[in-house]
């Protein structure tokens, strides 16, 4: 008996066992796929955890460089690159809503530098940041600008024809057909409670999920806050009167400080000195030593006019390495003895690693050498310059301005050629012009000459503005400076800078505003205009036989490839390159009939292409450093 009763315990048991075996397995399935739940689960969290990582280092990005106070299109650029590639986004920009005179339009700010991109623009020609794109009240711009809200639109030829409405159908028909996008997204943007512009994203899909919304909603704040934050940082530097490497007074002061001066000592009839300073071989001493040695050497400069200046002198970088000082109530001699003892004190400075530096100094005296301020600025650097010829290191006094001034053989040419009626300008036009440039000579009349030039060109370019000649000539002269021209070769450049494209009168109106590109003969007929100035316009005037040859090959190109004569290289006279250099760059940053204006940064950048070929590269640097201090 007792083996049967051990034999059901047996069996009892071994169905227990087979009992939990069975439970056992149940329990592992179910944990089995449990598991494998949860790590499909984990492996989703983990993809949008990458990519809530991926758009946080985009958004730290951007606050690292706001931080860092870079310029607003550069910090914009940056932006649209950080996100183009990202979610499929295939090219993305940012658009501002401008206005003017003609109304309402749009003009890119910045956008991703991509393949797509560069593949539209070459169908397309001018690219669309240096175009004046147009805003249509149809289009998606105005729809989520009034609706304040994202839009996604699949209608990319119908968004580009609205705002290029100049390009042909069949090349938008082109740039949509070989283009992987498949939709805009077009998102408003907002600073300081206004309508700002917009944040395009160009992306290969069609779908716009809620997430993605509330992403690029997030990132267009991002935006919103650089271009806020870039506004005040302008607005607070605007208002800074002193240089941040040297704590001098900047440029804005000095003019300030300096309109205030010529009243006083007009009113107390009392002259005042102007002492002008340039460190020598700065460039030399930044390519041996590094810039930071350079900027060693101008903040050397700042604290010997600080301890050398009286407590009413005022002190002042005017950018680079140039620096200015006025002293009250000096008369030249005084300002003798005081700029000698800068140079000195300067001299004798001992610096580290470079040992020592040395600068060129000028000296001018308002009420002594003239009464008007800006021959007196003029003299100053004059005399700077004739103390670098004379070997640096030393101070020179400006001569007194004696032989025939460049603005009185310029105000004669004027008057010559609008008494001849050899050129097409109205009888009572010409008869006011002359009016204005024979008014006695005080200071209303100074910048006569530059008025008349002005005026004179609007004839045949009614988009110039005035004051732009003078800003010409002033560039110009600085550039011949760099390149140590003789004070006679200069003076035939400012009259050439006045008259250059004189010739332009003789070509008919139309051919000069077209906004279609030119044919062959057209190109030919405006190509004479360097030859008609010189020969026909200028040729009886004998004052100006020198400037004859700048104007006739202001269009030669470095190369040989320019016009008339097809020289090259130095055969062409310097102060015709130097012509040409100031005239395409203004060409750029003024607005054409075809296409808006380029910002300096763009202009440099596609004069510095030519470089080398249609000018000397020596030129192309001196032009680059000189405009690049002014911006
Ligand atoms: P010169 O004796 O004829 O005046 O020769 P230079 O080399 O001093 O003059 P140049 O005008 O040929 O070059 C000026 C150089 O000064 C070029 C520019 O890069 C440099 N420079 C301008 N501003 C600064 C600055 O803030 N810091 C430094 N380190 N260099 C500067
Ligand atoms: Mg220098």
């Amino acid at each position: 008996m007792k083996f049967f009763r051990n034999l059901k315990d047996i069996y009892r048991k071994v169905s227990e066992v087979e009992n939990s075996i069975y439970t056992g397995k149940q329990d592992y399935l179910e944990i089995y796929e449990r598991n494998l739940q949860l790590e499909k689960e984990i492996e989703e969290r983990t993809k949008e955890l990458n990519i809530a990582n991926k758009r946080m280092l985009t958004l730290q990005h951007i606050w690292d460089m706001m931080n860092a106070s870079r310029p607003l299109q550069s910090v914009l650029e940056t932006i649209v690159n950080s996100i183009q590639g990202e979610l499929g986004y295939l090219h993305c920009n940012i658009i501002k809503k401008c206005e003017d005179e003609n109304g309402i339009y749009l003009t890119v700010l910045a956008q991703s530098d991509d393949v797509s991109i560069k593949r539209v623009e070459k169908l397309i020609k001018i690219p669309f940041q240096a175009r004046r794109l147009a805003y249509n009240p149809k289009s998606v711009y105005a729809k989520s600008a009034e609706l304040k809200e994202i839009i996604q639109t699949s209608e990319i030829g119908q968004t580009l024809k609205f705002i290029a409405p100049d390009i042909d159908d069949e090349i938008i028909e082109e740039i949509v057909q070989n283009n992987p996008s498949k939709s805009i997204i077009n998102v408003p943007l907002y600073t300081r409670n206004s309508h700002y512009g917009w944040f395009n994203v160009f992306s290969s899909r069609e779908d716009l999920t809620t997430g993605e919304t509330d992403f690029l909603t997030i990132f267009a704040q991002q935006i919103e806050m650089a271009i806020t934050i870039a506004g005040l940082f302008e607005e607070v530097k605007a208002q800074a009167v002193t240089d941040g490497l040297t704590g001098l007074y900047n440029r804005r002061y000095f003019e300030e400080y300096l309109k205030k001066e010529v009243k006083r000592a007009l009113r107390q009839q009392q002259a005042f000195s102007i002492i002008g300073l340039d460190l020598d071989h700065l460039k030399q001493i930044n390519d041996q030593y590094g810039h930071a040695y350079g900027d060693l050497a101008i903040k050397t400069v700042a604290e010997v006019l600080k301890k050398n200046a009286r407590s009413i002198d005022t002190a002042a970088r005017m950018g680079g390495e140039e620096f200015n000082v006025i002293l009250p109530g000096v008369d030249s001699q005084g300002a003798m003895i005081a700029a000698e003892r800068i140079r000195k004190a300067l001299e004798a400075e001992k610096l580290d690693t470079i040992d020592h530096v040395t600068a060129s100094i000028g000296v001018a005296t308002f009420l002594e050498h003239s009464d008007s301020i800006e021959d007196v600025l003029e003299l100053t650097d004059q005399a700077m310059y004739q103390s670098k010829r004379n070997g640096r290191n030393q101070v020179t006094l400006a001569k007194p301005i004696t032989e025939t001034s460049w603005q009185e053989i310029a105000i004669n040419t004027f008057i010559d050629i609008l008494s001849k009626h050899n050129i097409p300008i109205k009888n009572e036009i010409a008869q006011e012009l002359k009016t204005k440039l024979q008014q006695p000579k005080d200071d209303a009349s100074k910048d006569a000459l530059f008025t008349v030039a002005d005026m004179m060109t609007q004839i045949y370019n009614p988009l110039h503005h005035t004051g732009v000649i003078k800003s010409k000539v002033l560039l110009a002269v600085s550039l011949a400076k760099r390149f140590d021209l003789p004070k006679e070769d200069i003076d035939n450049l400012r009259i050439a800078m006045l008259l250059y494209d004189i010739g332009n009168l003789m070509i008919p109106q139309e051919l000069l505003q077209k906004a279609t590109p030119l044919t062959e003969d057209e190109k030919e007929q405006i190509k004479k205009h360097p030859i008609i100035a010189a020969r026909e316009i200028l040729k009886p005037i004998s004052d100006i036989q020198d400037v004859i040859p700048i104007i006739e090959h202001h269009h030669e190109n470095w190369d040989g490839t320019g016009y008339p004569a097809h020289i090259a290289k130095e055969q062409i006279p310097m102060t015709s390159q130097i012509v040409l250099i100031v005239d395409a760059y203004y060409a750029l940053i003024e607005p054409r009939t075809y296409r808006a204006e380029l910002t300096p940064k763009q202009a440099l950048e596609i004069i510095k292409k030519d470089s080398g070929k249609k000018w000397n590269t020596a030129l192309v640097q001196e032009f680059v450093t000189l405009v690049d201090i002014d911006t």
